[in-house]
Formats: C-alpha cells, sequence, structure tokens
C-alpha cells in the first residue's frame, strides 16, 4: 500500500500512524511525497515515519534538486525513491551515479519506451539500485508496465527473489478500466500478467466513444 503525503510534517505523521493501525504491521507501506517537503522536513518526517516500517520514501523534495535527495537520503533511515519525472537513460544517469537514490522508478511510458527502459534498467544493475517502475495514467500503461514486470530479471539474483511490485493507482478513474475487454484486476494484491499476444490486452473501442469530448470533423 502507497499512500499520498506532502502536506506537512504533523499530519502527514497522523496520517500514516492511522494507516499502519489500519493495516496491521505485516502489510508492506510506502509513502509518496510528490516533491512536498524540503531537505529538513523531509529528514524530519523521515527519521519519525522509520518507526511504522515504511519500504520507501518517494520524491521528498523536487526531482531537480540532486543534492537535496542525497541529503535526504543520508539524513534518514528510510530509503529514497524518485525517478518518475526523469526521462531516458540521461535523465537516470546522474541520480544513480551519485547515489541520489535507492529506488529508481522510471515510468515506461515517460522514460522512453520498452527500450529506453531496457537501458535505464541496465544502469540501475550497474549502480546497485533497485529499480520498480512507476505506473500512472492509462490502462495501456498499467498492461505494458506488467509485461515489463514480467521480464524484469530478478535483482538481486537469488532464490525467491524480491516479488515485482506493479504500482497500481486505486483512485477513481472511469477511463482506466473501461478501454480494457477484459480490465486487469488485483485478487489479494496480486495481479495476474495477461497471456495474449503484444501488451496482453484488446481495446474496448466502444467504451473509448463513450469518453470522446467531441466527434472529430
Ligand atoms: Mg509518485
Amino acid at each position: 500500500m502507497k499512500i499520498k503525503i506532502g502536506f506537512g510534517v504533523t499530519e502527514d505523521l497522523a496520517v500514516i500512524r492511522a494507516v499502519r493501525d489500519a493495516i496491521g504491521p505485516e502489510a508492506r507501506l510506502m509513502i509518496d511525497a510528490n516533491h512536498g517537503y524540503n531537505i529538513n522536513e523531509a529528514i524530519s518526517l523521515g527519521r519519525k515515519a522509520a518507526d511504522y516500517g515504511i519500504d520507501w520514501f518517494e520524491e521528498p523534495v523536487i526531482p531537480e534538486q540532486l543534492g537535496a535527495y542525497r541529503a535526504v537520503r543520508e539524513g534518514q533511515p528510510i530509503p529514497v525513491a524518485g525517478g518518475e519525472t526523469w526521462h531516458g537513460r540521461f535523465g537516470f544517469a546522474e541520480p544513480l551515479a551519485t547515489r541520489a537514490i535507492d529506488i529508481a522508478q522510471p515510468d515506461l511510458c515517460g522514460v522512453g519506451g520498452f527500450t529506453e527502459m531496457r537501458r535505464v534498467a541496465d544502469l540501475a544493475a550497474l549502480h546497485g539500485v533497485r529499480l520498480v517502475p512507476h505506473v500512472w495514467g492509462t490502462g495501456v500503461q498499467i498492461a505494458a508496465s506488467l509485461q515489463w514486470l514480467a521480464a524484469q530479471l530478478p535483482d538481486p539474483p537469488r532464490r525467491d527473489a524480491i516479488a515485482p511490485i506493479l504500482e497500481f493507482d486505486r483512485t477513481p478513474n472511469p477511463f482506466r478500466q473501461a478501454i480494457f475487454t477484459t480490465p486487469i484486476e488485483h485478487w489479494n494484491g496480486m495481479v495476474q500478467i495477461p497471456n495474449a499476444p503484444g501488451l496482453g490486452i484488446s481495446i474496448n473501442r466502444d467504451a473509448l466513444k463513450e469518453f470522446r469530448l467531441k466527434e472529430p470533423a
């Protein structure tokens, strides 16, 4: 489970505490500040939130501030994640080489597609940085990211490797699922990878029409 934070340290800690209480000690929990903090706030939040068993602290500060990322990473104990706004291998080169992040989150659609994602994944592996794709938007992106995850190499390479994580947005979005002939759903947190050709999905074009604002001339 991942929750949106970045509204202020006190409020965010209250939300984190409430969610941890609600989901129990076993469920994994991540926090995403969407660059809502400065360095000092992020360090303060991270030090206090660590008691609640947080897997990663996503986008604590503005993504272009790589020095701030490094300061947050050094100043508090939760692994730092980021990368949904970095594009292409050139966008990831410096964050990876300077250890600004513990977990890289390239977005398959934003990073430059499957080929560029492969290059970023290779770069991340070279630097020993874990990769968890950012997924947000259309159902097509979810399907594409699922296929990516199906082929992602185990990292680290060991028996019972860390299971790939699919970011699976649950905020209301009728368009996201309606365009599938067979919607992608989860069962107890697990998502089946479609085994049809290509991305494994078919688009329901009639459903697509319902979301069109204006018929093309
Ligand atoms: Mg995010």
